[in-house]
C-alpha cells in the first residue's frame, strides 16, 4: 500500500509539473557566411509552439550554424528569424538568450563550482535574482532533471550524462520559450545517451520548443514532429518523421539515410 501510495504521487507530481511556454519560430531565406565561405544558402524553416524539430544532415552541413544564427552567437548576412512573430535580429543579444536557451555537445560547465551553482549563476549573473531566490529556483531545476541528490557535486564527480542534466537544467532555469541542443548526446558513453534523450522527449511533452541537431535517428523518429534534412548550406526535405525516414524524396537523403541507418 505504502508503494503504490509512492508511485500515485510521483504520477501526479508529473501531472502538476508546469508546462512550458513554447514559443514560435521562423526563419525566412536566411543566409549566413564565414568570410568569403557561404555556410547557409536561403533556409526557410517553420517550428510550431510546443512542437520538437529534430535536424539531421552530413557534418558540415551547416546545422550548427544555423542553430547559432536561432540565438545570435553568429550574425546572420542576410534574410530574417521571427521569434513568436517578432525578428530577433531587433532584439538584444542578452534578452534573446533568456528566450532561447542552448545546450551544447560539451556541456561547458564551469568546473569549479557546484551543479547547484552552476545553475544558480546565470539566475544571478542574467536575471539578477538575489542568490536564496536563485538557489530555490536552481533546486527546483536540478530536481526536473533527476538531479537533486547531486546538487553539491563539483561537475568532475558527475557522468557525463549527468553534466549534461545539469547543463539542461541550467537552460531549463532561465525559463525560457525555445531550447536549442546541438548533438548533446555525441559526447556521450553509450550507456548514458538514452537517460538524456528520455530527459529531452519528457521536456517536448511538457510543451517545450525544441530544435535538436542530432545523429540520434531513432530518437527523432519517436520524438520529432518534424524532421529537417540539411545538405551543404540548405534544407533538402523537411516533414513527419514517417515521410523523412519511410519515403526520402530526393537522392541526397536517400544516400544519407542509407549511411547512417
Ligand atoms: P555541421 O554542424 O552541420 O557539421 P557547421 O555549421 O559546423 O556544420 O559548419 C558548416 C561549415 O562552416 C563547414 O564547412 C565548417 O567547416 C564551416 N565553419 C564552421 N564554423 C566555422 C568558423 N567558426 N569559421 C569558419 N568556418 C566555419
Ligand atoms: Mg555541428
Amino acid at each position: 500500500l505504502a508503494e503504490v501510495s509512492e508511485l500515485e504521487k510521483a504520477s501526479n507530481a508529473k501531472v502538476d509539473e508546469a508546462s512550458f511556454k513554447g514559443g514560435s519560430i521562423e526563419v525566412t531565406g536566411l543566409n549566413m557566411a564565414y568570410g568569403p565561405l557561404d555556410v547557409l544558402k536561403g533556409i526557410d524553416l517553420r517550428v510550431a509552439p510546443a512542437t520538437v524539430t529534430c535536424i539531421i544532415g552530413p557534418s558540415g552541413s551547416g546545422k550548427s550554424t544555423l542553430l547559432r544564427c536561432l540565438n545570435r552567437l553568429v550574425e546572420p548576412k542576410g534574410g530574417d528569424i521571427l521569434l513568436d512573430g517578432a525578428s530577433i535580429l531587433a532584439m538584444k543579444p542578452e534578452t534573446l538568450r533568456r528566450r532561447v536557451g542552448m545546450v551544447f555537445q560539451h556541456f561547458n560547465l564551469f568546473p569549479d563550482h557546484t551543479a547547484l551553482e552552476n545553475v544558480m549563476l546565470s539566475l544571478t549573473k542574467i536575471k539578477g535574482l538575489a542568490r536564496d531566490v536563485a538557489e530555490k529556483l536552481a533546486s527546483a531545476r536540478l530536481d526536473d532533471v533527476g538531479l537533486a541528490s547531486r546538487a553539491h557535486y563539483r561537475p568532475s564527480r558527475l557522468s557525463g550524462g549527468q553534466q549534461q542534466r545539469v547543463a539542461i537544467a541550467r537552460a531549463l532555469a532561465m525559463e525560457p520559450e525555445v531550447i536549442l541542443f546541438d548533438e548533446v548526446t555525441s559526447a556521450l558513453d553509450p550507456e548514458l545517451v538514452k537517460g538524456v534523450l528520455n530527459l529531452m522527449a519528457d521536456l517536448g511533452r511538457r510543451g517545450m520548443t525544441m530544435v535538436i541537431v542530432t545523429h540520434e535517428m531513432g530518437f527523432a523518429r519517436r520524438v520529432a514532429d518534424q524532421v529537417v534534412f540539411m545538405d551543404e548550406g540548405r534544407v533538402v526535405e523537411a516533414g513527419p518523421p514517417d515521410a523523412i525516414f519511410d519515403a526520402p524524396q530526393s537522392p541526397r537523403l536517400k544516400r544519407f539515410l542509407a549511411e547512417v541507418l
